[in-house]
């Protein structure tokens, strides 16, 4: 059952059951709507990187390394390009092409159905593709984690990685893979990145480009329309990405909404707020209650 878990309720004006019965007529009347997602929608599709699905994993590499969750040994200093593959495989593997499509990404697909939408994301785990949402209208600005590049971006091509990560598993012993399967760039021989922002070198190529191209076309295209920006588990990590764009898009255009859905950080600017809707509770529990 779906229960209310709402920590501001004397500070706000409407219940949650109030905020979503609203929220679900400003979906099904909007001419446009975009997705912003962040971490906090994976998190609520299952894909944990604390806990039982870490420790479980893992137990090699929080006794070798001391790891504590798999954000932070994502940024694990490793000393060989062999360790380094080692984990990332394994994390690769687990998130990107072992995890099953979670149930609030089918809920979105079903609530996005015969509307005219764009997805915009920060998470690298392809979950959107994999639950079937049309790869033209999907910008995963952050990466991909199926993919791999130069670690100097001396090119600008991406690599597909899913024969080489499971041969990277298959063969790691003492967290560590066979010096044969290590990547280099095969245009300077440098080491090989997973696809991901983390520093200068994240490679752009030219699907990222033209995907950016498209969130800018629709959002040209739908500005004076009655548009809708449903933002889910965004938090701060990364806030220039998607949530403070949707704010000032939501300030900008005149017939903007926007819906903010998270467990936490849900504060509104006051020039907004008459135009927001912020919903403090598990995104898995709410979006089966906007489908009719
Ligand atoms: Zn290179």
């Amino acid at each position: 059952m779906f229960e209310i878990r709402n920590k501001n309720k004397i500070k706000i004006h409407l219940t949650i059951e109030e905020k979503i019965e609203k929220t679900k007529k400003v979906c099904s009347s909007a001419d446009a709507i975009i997705i912003g997602a962040g971490a906090g929608l994976s998190n609520a599709a299952g894909i944990l990187y604390a806990g039982k699905r870490f420790n479980d994993n893992f137990k090699d590499f929080i006794d070798k390394y001391g790891m504590t969750d798999m954000y932070t040994a994502g940024f694990y200093p490793f000393k060989t390009q062999q360790e380094k593959w080692a984990y990332w495989s394994r994390h690769i593997l687990m998130n990107r092409y072992n995890a099953l499509v979670g149930k609030p990404y089918k809920d979105l697909l079903k609530l996005l159905q015969n509307k005219n939408y764009f997805v915009i994301t920060t998470n690298v785990d392809a979950q959107f593709y994999k639950a079937g949402f049309d790869s033209n209208k999907i910008w995963a600005v952050q990466g991909d984690y199926g993919k791999i590049q130069c670690s100097k971006s001396c090119h600008n091509t991406l690599y597909d990685n899913e024969k080489l990560v499971n041969d990277m598993v298959k063969s790691q012993q003492n967290c560590k893979i066979p010096d044969v399967l290590v990547p280099h760039c095969p245009i300077c021989f440098a080491d090989m990145e997973v696809n991901i922002r983390k520093d200068m070198y994240f490679v752009q190529d030219k699907a990222w480009y033209d995907a950016a191209y498209k969130y800018e076309k629709f959002l040209s295209e739908n500005k004076n329309s009655n548009i809708v920006f449903l933002e889910l588990g965004v938090g701060y990590n990364t806030p220039t990405i998607i949530r403070f764009p949707f704010e000032r898009y939501t300030h900008i255009f005149n017939n903007a909404t926007l819906i903010r859905i998270n467990l936490g950080k849900l504060e509104i600017p006051q020039k907004i707020k008459n135009k927001s809707i912020s919903i403090c509770n598990n995104i898995e529990n709410v979006l089966p209650f906007l489908l009719d």
